[in-house]
């Protein structure tokens, strides 16, 4: 992708999409669509637009990233979704992922946003509203215990490097429904995995592909140094 000095936010949002078909990341309609429609130059700090559409993750402060759009592109993918579902997202980070998510469920469904790092969910919180996503909720919490008061979820997606899938956040996903995170020590590549909860107690793991993620700091993720 070229770093599009002279094009326009929306010729280069194009130019991103159909790299991403090119590279075989992006398939579903949905998922097109959604990357069509949510300005990503909006989610990153500003001296920093320039770069909006480049396939790589930029930093957004406080040591955390916005992630590359190929790897966010893998991580829709994987989980199937659908319009309607009930979605919880752990690491709202710039919002982002969690304005896809948005406009990939559509106003039947539903999605909540959970941001450790105050300073970070406001600035999440900010960018989904001056785009239009003010509908999603932010939480700031530890996301690695959940979000028991709207659970059951459909789907629920980590964005940040977790040893194992969070053992609460299994509990508060529907039988059926999926939940995606890199898994993986912290030092490391770690792995997209998405487990689909086929009972009460048990799950079925597939693989995507490595990556590199910043921690999932939590009670059921690691400990804080
Ligand atoms: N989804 C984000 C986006 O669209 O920009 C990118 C997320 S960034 C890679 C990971 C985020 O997870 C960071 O903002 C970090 O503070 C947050 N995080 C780490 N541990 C967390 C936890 N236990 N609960 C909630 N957020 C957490």
């Amino acid at each position: 992708m070229s770093s599009g000095i002279f094009l326009t936010f929306e010729v280069e949002r194009e130019k991103m999409v159909e790299f991403l078909i090119r590279c075989g990341v992006l398939h579903r309609a949905e998922v097109i669509e959604a990357f069509e429609r949510v300005p990503r130059e909006e989610f990153v700090p500003t001296n920093l637009r320039k770069y909006a559409y480049q396939d790589t993750p930029l930093s957004i402060g406080h040591g955390q990233t916005i992630s590359a759009p190929s790897m966010i592109a893998i991580m829709l993918e994987s989980l199937d979704l659908e319009k309607g579902q009930k979605v919880l997202e752990i690491g709202t980070g710039s919002g982002y992922n969690a304005a896809l998510l948005a406009e990939i469920v559509g106003k039947a469904g539903r999605v909540i946003s959970i941001e450790r790092i105050p300073a970070i969910a406001e600035f999440g919180k900010k960018n989904l509203k001056k785009t239009g996503y003010g509908n999603v909720k932010v939480v700031v919490g530890d996301g690695t215990c959940g979000y028991e008061e709207e659970a059951p979820w459909d789907r629920i997606l980590i964005t940040a490097c977790s040893p194992s899938f969070p053992q609460p956040l299994l509990d508060q996903l529907r039988i059926g429904g999926k939940i995606g995170a890199p898994i993986g020590h912290v030092y490391s590549f770690q792995v997209w995995k998405v487990a689909k909860k086929v009972g009460e107690s048990e799950v079925r793991i597939r693989d995507f592909t490595q990556c590199s993620f910043v921690p999932l700091v939590g009670m059921y993720g690691w400990k804080e140094e």
